[in-house]
């Protein structure tokens, strides 16, 4: 593809995503296919010969728009946004169009540098602690998701706690990492790749009411383990759990693990980003004093779409001492002063993305201000949706909900349980099947909760009044078809 045919199709491809953003409330939310329909209409063997371009964007739209869930409608309410605005699609499209492999810094100075800058400018935003800046002994780096941060602080927790042999040893002891019933699954997974093996994960008890980890039940548990003769590697407090949005208590958790020499990560996949409002700064009680390392998706609620998540070190000497590796095609005058950041260091991939254009551009294009008004409106909303379902006897609403995740229960008198549970996801299969919206469900001491998370790049109040409208009306419909 020439210059000026990539000019004159990436017109077309931009046309094409304005169209679609600007026609988005005329689509069903979610995806109505059935498993394998899209595969079937797709030829299964590839082109001899050349397309053009508009052969791609026909099947594209006759195809493909079928079996895409909507996921920037205003309506989507599952699991959490995943905000792709205007300002981030260009970022990406200019970081495709440059191609850069910014592995190391000689390999792109301005790819490298420009996301240390972005980095601290959002460690800034969002009030994180100056030691987390690059200018000091930590730093930031772009992920590709949070999975891989809490991944990468396991790593770097494990370098420390095996005092700098585990890169080379392997894991010759029995080490620890602590989370609760509550932490994100990618921690388990994350413990598995790094060689700790389930049997190395401990679930540490939750409040029953919050669903926040118990810093006394850790306590109880390390006492344990050590008597055992395990090594504790690593406490991963989520703030802003994936069910319900409950926040662990970091600082009496970061407490625990100062006494004991233990790494304290801190997921706040989702909510991290709205400490970019003073008003929601108690976010980040603790991680000031005791977090040794922090990690938000922008790729959430902040605006930026996937994949950007951003992780933050205390100090980025075990993260080094746990990821560097020197091949020698890898040498170069620049690495060898010491005075660049190379982030090959500081992920699992070698090659990297320009993601940090992105970032950039939403930071640029929203401003801090414009930010905060994003945050804002999504927690707005929720707090109204939240009334709204309080306010009604069909339903109960789950305490707290200090963000944009509204969870809730139809109340089905007279149903046990489990059948009630049953209807409960009756109703949440017909509404996502209507088309109108989308949402998920979660399970809070074994019983159904639904989940409504608040926070798209397009949602208005209209689309959220909307939903608990025929939230209702479904629910009136279905309770009077049931026996008795
Ligand atoms: N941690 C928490 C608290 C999450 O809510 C999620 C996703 O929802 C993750 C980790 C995993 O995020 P990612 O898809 O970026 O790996």
């Amino acid at each position: 593809m020439s210059p000026e045919e990539f000019r004159r199709h990436g017109k077309q491809v931009v046309d094409w995503i304005a169209d679609y953003l600007a026609g988005l409330e005329s689509q069903p939310v979610m995806s109505q296919v059935k498993p394998g329909e899209i595969r079937r209409a797709l030829p299964p063997e590839p082109p001899e010969h050349g397309e053009p371009f508009e052969a791609v964007l026909t099947d594209l739209g006759r195809i493909l728009l079928p079996g895409i869930t909507h996921w920037q409608h205003p309506s989507f309410f599952a699991y959490f946004p995943s905000n792709a605005s205007g300002p981030a699609v260009l970022g990406d499209l200019i970081s495709s169009g440059l191609g850069v492999q910014g592995m190391l810094w000689v390999t792109s100075p301005a790819c490298t540098e420009l996301e240390t800058v972005v980095v601290d400018w959002l460690a800034g935003l969002l009030d994180l602690p100056a030691r987390f800046r690059t200018d000091a002994a930590g730093g930031g780096v772009i992920q590709d998701s949070a999975s891989s941060a809490c991944l990468i602080a396991l790593l770097a927790a494990l370098h420390r706690a095996g005092g700098g042999q585990v890169a080379a040893e392997g894991v010759t002891r029995r080490y620890t990492m602590y989370v609760s019933s509550q932490t994100h699954s990618s921690l388990e997974k994350a413990a598995r790749i790094a060689g700790l093996g389930t049997a190395g994960v401990r679930v540490v008890d939750v409040d029953p009411d919050t669903l926040a980890m118990d810093p006394g039940h850790l306590r109880a548990l390390l006492d344990e383990d050590a008597a055992a003769g395990v090594v504790p590697v690593m406490v991963c407090a989520t703030v802003g759990t994936t069910s319900t949005t409950a926040v662990d208590p970091v600082a009496a958790l970061g407490a625990v693990c100062r006494e004991r020499g233990i790494w304290l990560h801190v997921d706040a996949a989702y909510a991290g980003v709205a400490a970019i409002c003073p008003e929601l700064r108690w976010l980040n009680d603790g991680v000031a004093e005791y977090a040794d390392s922090y990690s938000t998706n922008p790729h959430k609620w902040l605006l930026t779409n996937f994949d950007c998540t951003v992780l933050w070190v205390g100090e980025r000497a075990p993260l080094l001492g746990a990821l560097s590796i020197q091949p020698e095609f890898l040498r170069n005058a620049a690495t060898s002063t010491g005075s660049v950041v190379d982030y090959r260091d500081w992920q699992v991939p070698l090659g990297r993305r320009f993601r940090a254009l992105k970032l950039w551009s939403v930071i640029r294009w929203y401003g801090a201000e414009g930010l905060r008004a994003h945050i804002r409106d999504g927690v707005r909303l929720a707090q109204d949706l939240a009334s709204w379902i309080s306010a009604d006897p069909g339903f109960e609403v789950w305490e707290p909900h200090p963000l944009g995740l509204v969870c809730f229960r139809p109340l089905w008198p007279g149903l046990p349980a489990a059948e009630a549970d049953h209807a409960t996801m009756r109703l949440m299969e017909l509404l996502n099947a209507s088309g109108s919206m989308y949402m998920t469900h979660t399970k809070v001491a074994g019983r159904v909760l639904l989940r409504m998370a608040i926070g798209g790049v397009a949602t208005q109040r209209r689309h959220v009044e909307q939903a608990w409208e025929h939230i209702r009306w479904e629910h009136a419909a279905l309770s009077a078809s049931l026996p008795g």
